[in-house]
């Protein structure tokens, strides 16, 4: 215990207890204490300042990292831009055009969208313009793929279409010639075996054993399988739809009924010499819209260049028809 001390206050005229020094030390050493506190404390910051702390490297290394997989991202969205930029290309010069579908216009194909903004979530923060920017391609990516893929299931349904168009088109012809001889008499102004007279021939001729199997040129249904019209004898006639119809004449028998359908090649009678025929063949007709047009123009599918000339000029003699 330490002694108390006392002084004499001429003041007051009494002696009192000595206690101020030891209250003035432990206020010295508040003070000092503060004063450390505040020095280090502005010492910190001031050193956070140009001291990265191993938690901030982390970050900062992470932080570089996904700015370079952003990178990346756009490289490999470069990449994926332009491939879709070819298929867009074939769409619009081959397989839209040969479809006679309009191209689609670029700008349709790389619009953006338009009225609110969609990135304002996004702004903001020191990578804002990378991260949007990124965001809009990607956006613009994904727009012109649904674009791309609802133009090829138009382009799918046009290709089917055609297809069956090309398939119900009287596009053969309609007994096996394969050397060609079989073609008797075109399409044209012949002297006919009766009357020995110049007429039109409307159809095209083709010599054949009687029996010879006759097929159908294109699919359809059978419309008539009968000889109730004057000339032609047992004939059968198919609707091919699309304004199409082919008739088959002077038959010997039929290897169809009416209403049925049949597909292009498939067997429907034999040749023979009934109506007004002067020896076995067949006559064909071809219709387009209720008018009769020269069946040459059709056999272009399932000749070669060299093979149609051929027929063309066996077609184009001017000689006696069968009728
Ligand atoms: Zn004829």
């Amino acid at each position: 215990m330490s002694k108390v001390k006392y002084y004499y206050d001429p003041e007051t005229l009494s002696y009192r207890k000595i206690e101020r020094k030891k209250r003035r030390t432990a206020k010295y050493i508040s003070m000092f204490v503060l004063a450390s506190a505040l020095f280090g404390f502005v010492f910190v910051f001031i050193a956070s300042q140009y001291i990265e702390s191993p938690k901030e490297r982390a970050l900062k290394r992470e932080l570089a990292n996904m700015q370079l997989q952003y990178e990346l991202l756009n490289k490999k969205m470069d990449e994926a831009q332009s491939v879709l930029a070819n298929i867009e290309e074939r769409d619009n010069n081959i397989y839209r055009l040969y479809f006679e579908a309009n191209p689609i216009p670029e700008e349709q194909r790389k619009a953006g969208f338009g009225g609110i903004n969609r990135y304002k979530t996004l702004e903001g923060f020191d990578n804002s313009k990378l991260i949007i920017e990124s965001n809009k391609r990607i956006d613009v990516l994904q727009k012109q793929i649904v674009i791309q893929s609802k133009s090829l299931d138009e382009i799918a349904k046009l290709a089917e279409e055609k297809e069956k168009l090309l398939s119900s088109i009287p596009a053969i012809q309609p007994v096996s010639n394969e050397d060609l001889t079989r073609m008797a008499s075109g399409y044209g102004m012949r002297t006919d075996p009766f009357t020995k007279a110049r007429k039109m021939h409307w159809g095209m001729d083709f010599t054949a054993p009687r029996g010879t199997p006759v097929y159908a040129s294109g699919d359809g249904v059978i419309t008539r399988a009968d000889s109730n019209s004057s000339g032609y004898g047992r004939h059968i006639r198919i609707d091919h739809g699309y304004g199409y119809v082919s008739l088959y004449a002077h038959l010997y028998k039929y290897n169809v009924r009416r209403n049925q359908k049949v597909k292009r090649g498939d067997l429907i009678g034999f040749v023979g010499s009934t109506g007004r025929s002067e020896a076995p063949h067949l006559h064909y007709e071809v219709f387009k819209d209720d008018q009769r047009i020269n069946p040459i123009n059709f056999y272009y599918g399932s000749l070669s260049a060299e093979e149609f000339d051929e027929l063309l000029k066996h077609a184009s003699m001017e000689n006696q028809s069968l009728d």
